[in-house]
Protein backbone atom coordinates (compact mmCIF):
# COMPACT_ATOMS: atom_id res chain seq x y z
CA UNK A 1 0.00 0.00 0.00
CA UNK A 2 1.34 3.68 -0.61
CA UNK A 3 2.81 5.54 2.06
CA UNK A 4 0.73 9.07 2.02
CA UNK A 5 3.76 10.58 2.66
CA UNK A 6 6.47 9.64 0.21
CA UNK A 7 4.36 7.24 -1.88
CA UNK A 8 6.72 4.32 -0.93
CA UNK A 9 5.74 1.12 -0.91
CA UNK A 10 7.56 0.16 2.03
CA UNK A 11 6.79 2.17 4.88
CA UNK A 12 3.85 0.03 5.89
CA UNK A 13 3.98 -4.10 6.83
CA UNK A 14 1.02 -5.35 5.33
CA UNK A 15 0.87 -8.05 7.87
CA UNK A 16 0.58 -4.86 10.33
CA UNK A 17 -2.44 -3.80 8.28
CA UNK A 18 -4.15 -6.89 8.79
CA UNK A 19 -3.36 -7.34 12.69
CA UNK A 20 -5.14 -3.83 12.75
CA UNK A 21 -8.33 -5.18 10.25
CA UNK A 22 -8.50 -8.18 11.95
CA UNK A 23 -8.72 -6.19 15.36
CA UNK A 24 -11.74 -3.60 14.20
CA UNK A 25 -13.50 -6.55 13.26
CA UNK A 26 -13.55 -7.69 16.81
CA UNK A 27 -14.22 -3.32 17.79
CA UNK A 28 -17.18 -3.53 15.61
CA UNK A 29 -18.83 -6.92 16.98
CA UNK A 30 -18.66 -5.41 20.05
CA UNK A 31 -21.75 -3.57 20.96
CA UNK A 32 -21.66 -1.38 23.85
CA UNK A 33 -18.35 0.73 22.54
CA UNK A 34 -18.12 4.34 23.85
CA UNK A 35 -17.77 5.91 20.30
CA UNK A 36 -20.62 4.49 18.57
CA UNK A 37 -19.92 4.02 15.15
CA UNK A 38 -16.42 5.03 14.83
CA UNK A 39 -13.73 2.57 15.12
CA UNK A 40 -11.03 4.24 16.11
CA UNK A 41 -7.76 4.75 13.17
CA UNK A 42 -5.04 2.39 12.48
CA UNK A 43 -1.63 3.41 13.79
CA UNK A 44 0.48 1.00 11.30
CA UNK A 45 3.36 2.56 11.18
CA UNK A 46 5.86 5.60 10.23
CA UNK A 47 7.05 6.77 7.16
CA UNK A 48 10.78 5.68 6.35
CA UNK A 49 11.64 8.67 4.85
CA UNK A 50 10.26 11.68 6.78
CA UNK A 51 9.78 9.65 10.64
CA UNK A 52 6.12 10.74 10.10
CA UNK A 53 3.14 8.63 11.42
CA UNK A 54 1.00 6.60 9.13
CA UNK A 55 -2.67 6.13 9.85
CA UNK A 56 -4.72 3.50 8.09
CA UNK A 57 -8.61 4.59 7.79
CA UNK A 58 -10.88 1.67 8.44
CA UNK A 59 -13.74 3.14 6.22
CA UNK A 60 -11.73 3.39 3.62
CA UNK A 61 -9.11 1.35 3.55
CA UNK A 62 -6.65 3.59 2.55
CA UNK A 63 -3.48 5.28 4.30
CA UNK A 64 -3.44 8.73 5.57
CA UNK A 65 -1.70 11.45 7.02
CA UNK A 66 -1.49 11.26 10.74
CA UNK A 67 -2.14 15.21 12.24
CA UNK A 68 -2.51 16.24 15.89
CA UNK A 69 -6.22 17.07 17.32
CA UNK A 70 -7.51 18.01 20.36
CA UNK A 71 -10.82 16.22 19.87
CA UNK A 72 -11.12 12.59 19.74
CA UNK A 73 -13.35 11.69 17.09
CA UNK A 74 -11.83 13.16 13.85
CA UNK A 75 -12.67 12.98 10.09
CA UNK A 76 -10.46 10.89 7.48
CA UNK A 77 -8.74 13.22 5.57
CA UNK A 78 -9.74 11.18 2.51
CA UNK A 79 -13.75 9.74 2.77
CA UNK A 80 -14.74 12.07 5.47
CA UNK A 81 -16.11 9.71 7.42
CA UNK A 82 -15.68 9.38 11.60
CA UNK A 83 -12.59 7.76 12.97
CA UNK A 84 -11.82 7.75 17.04
CA UNK A 85 -7.99 8.56 18.20
CA UNK A 86 -5.85 6.25 19.71
CA UNK A 87 -5.39 6.34 23.32
CA UNK A 88 -1.77 8.09 22.76
CA UNK A 89 -2.89 10.95 20.47
CA UNK A 90 -5.22 12.57 22.76
CA UNK A 91 -4.44 15.43 24.84
CA UNK A 92 -4.87 15.43 28.30
CA UNK A 93 -6.39 18.29 29.78
ZN1 LIG B 1 6.90 6.78 3.31
ZN1 LIG C 1 -11.30 7.15 5.18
Amino acid sequence: MKCPYCSGENCVDEYIIKLYISSIKRFISRKNTPFEGAPSVGEVGNCKKTGDKIWYCPHCNTLIKSFNSEKIIIKCSNCNKEITLPATNRTVC
